[in-house]
């Protein structure tokens, strides 16, 4: 059974460094990935473009391919857009026997003890953690406790089990943010060969953040 991955984020907006660690995150594991917007996330502050908009930014980066996707389940959902209540969905939906892969950021992946019930996790999906050199903090003594058993480097084993595992995925470091995209376009320069070309096809897909105070770029 072909794994199914997700990659959450705000994508405020969507930039190559999402698209290509995505695609090497397919790659390597095999998987289908989910990209997740998150329309209120509990961790941060509030995006500049409102969720629709960045929804049809992906949709737009996405064309022309069929292993990314995109997927707005938690775009419909009100309150906090917690991981757990997303496996949750997802697992109710493709079933308890296919491999499902939370991928995250390796910084993201050290302070997961803050997510909220962030145990649950491992019962409901692998965690694919996305490893680039130089990214990735010390992980607190409960989490490395928690992944002793579970860490693994072949993603064999995230095809032979539907949860459970914790994997690196090498990815290439590419030093992109949307802080740097946001920052540009509040300048009125263009982030061309940051983002997709497909950004700029319709020039009001990009109008929010031209729109925004610089201020509130950072
Ligand atoms: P911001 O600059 O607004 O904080 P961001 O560029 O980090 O945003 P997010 O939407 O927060 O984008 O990221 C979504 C996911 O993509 C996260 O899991 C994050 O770790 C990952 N990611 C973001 N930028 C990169 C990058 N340059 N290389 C690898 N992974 C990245």
């Amino acid at each position: 059974m072909r794994p199914v991955a997700l990659l959450g984020g705000t994508f405020d907006p969507i930039h190559n460094a999402h698209l290509r660690v995505a695609w090497e995150a397919a790659e390597f594991l095999g998987a289908a990935v989910r990209l997740v917007p998150a329309s209120v996330p509990p961790h941060r502050r509030q995006p500049v473009a409102d969720a629709e908009r960045r929804a049809a930014l992906v949709r737009a980066a996405l064309a022309g391919q069929g292993l990314l996707t995109l997927d707005t389940r938690e775009l419909h959902r009100d309150g906090p857009s917690y991981t757990v209540d997303t496996l949750l969905e997802l697992r109710d939906e493709i079933g308890a026997e296919c491999p499902l892969v939370l991928l995250v950021g390796a910084d993201a992946f050290a302070g997961l003890p803050e997510w909220h019930r962030w145990r649950e996790l491992f019962d409901l999906a692998h965690i694919g953690v996305l490893t680039r050199p130089g990214h990735g903090g010390v992980l607190p003594t409960e989490l490395r406790t928690k992944i002793a058993s579970r860490r693994c480097s072949d993603p064999r084993f995230v095809h032979e089990a539907p949860a459970g595992r914790v994997i690196a995925v090498p990815v290439t470091p590419l030093e992109i943010s949307a802080t740097q995209v946001r920052a540009l376009l509040a300048a009125g320069r263009e982030p061309r060969w940051l983002v997709p070309d497909a950004l700029f096809a319709d020039p009001r897909l990009l109008d929010a953040y031209r729109a925004a105070d610089a201020d509130v770029q950072e």
